[in-house]
């Protein structure tokens, strides 16, 4: 009875140490340690694969949104819209531009960004809508873009946690802009931080290139204050070597949450719910431990997972409108129900394509008995 855990990035390198080796040594022969072929070779092989004309490589997710938020247009005056339910690094992004984070709340069965809400918090002042396709699967972004109609409000896709996913057989930012993160247990991950922006549109590529690059497309031309964001080539390496498989690795991690579903389903958890016309790409698997409106049997069930070696964790434990960081916004508990309601009761099981059947009976059973205790 080995432990489970809730990512496994050494079985995801055995798959890809050779072509690493190989590339690591490559690029230190050439010195091509920030930019170059290697990094430009990954960036169109990652349009192709997203189905969207133009990529821009970038330091970090977090930069990614930045640069994306800025590009469009947001900076100080201009709010964008995102739900409360998300990772810090979407509000955070907002706030690095100069825009105001403006929060909604989240679908109750589906946790995605609620559209209805998110149209209605448009004012003068909105400058983007930033979706976030959380745990792996897109949000209802047409929908979101539909109910805009003709009003001028870019729509900037959070796609850190979904790369291959489509929804009505399209990818995040192929009719507009995403930003990703390839974090290393990101499904396509780096050795370290690394990012990316893709857009449909080339205008907006090149604002990106130039505001990531100090400011300018060519050395010492500063023509915009920018900063300094951009992809390493080491980083490009493990990227290209990764992204051949993904298509192969993501339809493991969909093979694993069928096979959670079959497991789980005499359990009392709620199990994910995958909206009609998306492929999944399952970066969390995420539960629900039903409880009293507090966390406490949730965190009993985490922690005896954890004792009996299963690697579970909350994705995310903090909706953005209770952190420290964002109580300045004012919205103060009760504001987003469905947000509030859900975050005490969520729990991420272990999931990787290299994850084996025998692993995830023996997460399903360990699982059993924490409910039952
Ligand atoms: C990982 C993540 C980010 C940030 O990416 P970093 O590369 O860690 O900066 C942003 N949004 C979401 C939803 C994420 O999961």
């Amino acid at each position: 009875m080995g432990n489970v855990p809730l990512v496994d990035l050494a079985a995801a390198h055995a798959e890809v140490a050779q072509e690493v080796e190989t590339g690591f040594k490559r690029i230190i022969a050439d010195t091509a340690f920030i930019g170059g072929a290697e990094v430009a070779a990954f960036e169109q092989e990652y349009a192709a694969f997203s189905g969207v004309p133009h990529c821009v490589g970038v330091a970090n997710g977090t930069d990614a949104l930045e640069l994306a938020l800025r590009a469009v247009g947001v900076g100080p005056g201009t709010e964008v819209i995102l739900p409360a339910n998300t990772f810090i690094a979407t509000a955070e992004a907002v706030a690095r531009a100069g825009g105001r984070v403006v929060l909604v709340d989240c679908d109750p069965q589906t946790y995605l960004i609620d559209v209805e809400a998110a149209l209605a918090a448009v004012t003068p002042a909105t400058r983007a809508i930033a979706p976030v396709h959380l745990y792996g699967q897109l949000a209802e972004v047409e929908q979101v873009r539909a109910g805009l109609g003709g009003r001028d409000v870019a729509i900037v896709e959070d796609a850190a946690q979904c790369q291959g996913a489509t929804r009505h057989g399209r990818g995040a930012g192929a009719d507009g802009i995403a930003a990703t993160s390839f974090y290393p247990g990101k499904n396509l991950g780096a050795y370290g931080d690394a990012g990316a922006v893709v857009t449909a549109d080339a205008g907006l590529a090149t604002t990106v290139r130039t505001l990531g690059g100090h400011g300018g497309l060519k050395k010492y031309a500063h023509d915009v204050v920018g900063m300094n964001s951009r992809l390493d080539g080491l980083q490009a390496v493990v990227l290209r070597a990764k992204l051949a498989r993904l298509a192969d690795w993501n339809a493991r991690r969909r093979a694993a949450a069928a096979r959670y579903d079959e497991l789980l389903a005499d359990l009392d958890v709620v199990r994910p719910v995958t909206l009609p016309g998306n492929e999944h790409v399952w970066h969390i698997y995420c539960v629900r431990i039903p409880g009293d409106g507090t966390p406490a049997r949730r965190d009993a069930v985490l922690a005896r997972l954890h004792a009996a070696g299963v690697g579970a964790a909350i994705h995310y434990p903090v909706p953005v409108h209770l952190t420290g960081a964002f109580a300045e916004l004012g919205y103060g508990r009760g504001s987003f129900p469905n947000a509030e309601r859900v975050t005490p009761e969520i729990l991420s099981l272990p999931i990787y394509p290299q994850i084996t059947p025998d692993q995830q009976a023996r997460v399903a059973e360990a699982l059993g008995s924490a409910l039952e205790e």
